[in-house]
């Protein structure tokens, strides 16, 4: 299993359905992208492979934002309504999550009785969540924030919010991740492997981090909103290597 983003100049389309490919000797059982542009937030996703995947992506669909997931199913069957990104009910804000949420029924039982749930995975949980603390007035970076606080188990998460044309908000526990650096263009990803094509400079996260990325800029911050710095660290894989399929 496993997570890309990309934020920058380009389509992400093809960056995330090759980061994807590059994931798939993690094992998943499907897959999806969420594309945002000036029309919304498009999501897709299949059960089976990347390829399936890619024979319904709307290749009209331009993007310079986007998220994408590989899943592992823990909580409810492989399917394609199972299958990640999940949106929340109004569709503003669409998650991609690697991990198991332990607490998540408590959860569903102590804040979301109104909320009715699409898919049975533990991952819908954190997105309706998220919304539910913005209608109740909190900014997106604080209800992320308190959900996050409210979690337990492992997670590692790429939030898209189709009001905000500028950033991806992404976290991590437990499992892994990586933000990566470009030029006018930022990446998010499982391991370096995914997007080395296209940069080879990435931040490690730890545990409880909230990182904001946006096209020009990440900010690291830990659960009690203090800034956090980070050196970044330069992957040593060969792309050509990878090109040809001779890495390990
Ligand atoms: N627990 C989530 C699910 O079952 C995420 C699984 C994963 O890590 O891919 O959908």
């Amino acid at each position: 299993c496993g997570i890309v983003g990309y934020i920058g100049n380009n389509d992400s389309k093809e960056i995330l359905l090759k980061g994807l490919e590059k994931l798939e000797y993690r094992g998943y059982d499907s897959a999806g992208i969420a594309l945002r542009n000036e029309r919304g937030i498009h999501v897709f996703k299949e059960k089976g492979r990347i390829a399936d995947l890619r024979g319904i992506v709307d290749e009209d669909v331009m993007a310079n934002i986007g998220i994408g997931h590989t899943r592992w199913a823990t909580h409810g069957v492989p399917s394609k309504v199972n299958s990640h990104p999940h949106q929340s009910t109004s569709g503003r804000f669409t998650l991609v999550h690697n991990g198991v949420i332990e607490n998540y029924d408590l959860l569903k039982r102590e804040f979301l009785t109104d909320v009715t749930f699409v898919s049975e995975t533990d991952t819908e949980v954190i997105v309706q969540m998220i919304e539910l603390f913005v209608q109740e007035g909190l900014e997106v970076l604080e209800a992320f924030r308190k959900t996050l606080t409210l979690l337990h188990g492992s997670y590692a998460l790429a939030l898209l919010d189709a009001q905000d044309d500028e950033t991806i908000y992404v976290a991590k526990n437990k499992s892994p991740l990586l933000v990566g650096l470009g030029d006018d263009f930022n990446v998010v990803a499982s391991d370096a492997m995914a997007m080395i094509q296209v940069t080879n400079q990435y931040l490690e996260l730890m545990d409880k981090e909230i990182v904001i990325v946006k096209k020009n800029d990440v900010t690291i911050q830990n659960l009690n909103g203090d800034i956090i710095s980070r050196v970044p660290f330069t992957a040593e894989l060969d792309a050509s290597d990878i090109e040809k399929g001779t890495y390990p």
